[in-house]
């Protein structure tokens, strides 16, 4: 064989080897946990922030990235509207509130604005938000999901280096279909799975009776079917949704509160596997 065709033999080798992904690290944390629900609506985003506060009342320096760039949630609930601040026109300084640092793409576009936007758009953002945010001295970044398993989940457990991921359900069928889904693409990318949880599990009433509006122990058994931890279950409660709708989580403004406890276990369980 010629220098030539030997040169081009092995360019063509080249091309045609299966990609590497080269995962970047999100500057400025120790840790990135991705928290994340096959499904909309169960609870993943008030979670997520009940759970990024929890995390700092165990004495952990935390931020909190919002990728749900088509229904980013984070404004509200932290009530933070201001545009983030960058020094070279690249880099991205995060806001700070509650002693968290915290981006969004709703920061940076009108809380109004419908984001029409194709996959490569969407990817391009996330980019820029894992690669162009000044993260400084955080020990974890809580990284709430859109629902589903699309592009974002994709671009994060191929080109993300992240340490886990918490699933978030409700525990009837139908949402547990999606979590089955979910597990299998975390698995399939790599991604390991932190545990499962349980969210608006049943409802306590006045009587002091507990309410399984959605059914019983669905997502257990799902951790238990597919080998993963069940990290907890969590009430439906009005003070949870309140705190939300006020923009200052229930663990952050009260964390004391029974709910506030239980999501003191869950985070204590997710500290334990990072170490
Ligand atoms: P998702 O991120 O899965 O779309 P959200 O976190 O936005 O869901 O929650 C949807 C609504 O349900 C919000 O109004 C939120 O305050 C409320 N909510 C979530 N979890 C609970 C809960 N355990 N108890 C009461 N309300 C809850």
């Amino acid at each position: 064989m010629t220098e030539k065709k030997a040169e081009m033999s092995q360019a063509m080798k080249e091309k045609l080897a299966p990609k590497q992904f080269v995962k970047t690290t999100i500057n400025g944390t120790k840790f990135t946990i991705l928290v994340s629900s096959a499904k909309g609506g169960v609870g993943k985003s008030t979670v997520a922030i009940n759970l990024a506060f929890a995390l700092q009342n165990l004495g952990l320096k935390i931020g909190i990235l919002d990728a749900d760039v088509y229904g980013p949630s984070l404004p509200k609930l932290i009530n933070l509207n201001e545009k983030p601040k960058s020094e070279d026109g690249k880099a991205l300084i995060p806001l700070e509130k509650y002693d968290a640092q915290c981006m969004s793409m709703g920061f940076l576009v009108d809380e109004q604005t419908p984001m029409i936007w194709r996959g490569p758009m969407v990817i391009s953002a996330l980019k820029t938000m894992t690669q162009k945010v000044l993260w400084k001295d955080r020990d974890v970044i809580i990284v709430d999901m859109p629902p589903g398993t699309g592009d974002t989940q994709l671009t994060f457990a191929q080109e993300v280096k992240v340490d886990g991921a918490i699933i978030v359900s409700t525990p009837q069928d139908l949402a547990l279909l999606d979590v089955k889904r979910g597990i299998q693409m975390f698995d399939k990318t790599g991604v390991k799975i932190l545990g499962l949880i349980d969210n608006m599990s049943f409802f306590k009433g006045d009587d002091g009776k507990e309410y399984k509006i959605f059914g019983e122990s669905g997502v257990e058994k799902t951790a238990k079917e597919f080998n993963k931890e069940f990290l907890g279950h969590l009430p439906i409660h009005q003070d949870l949704r309140s705190s939300a709708d006020k923009g200052d989580p229930l663990t952050h403004s009260d964390p004391e509160h029974e709910v506030s406890r239980l999501f003191l276990d869950i985070a204590k369980k997710i500290k334990l596997s990072l170490n």
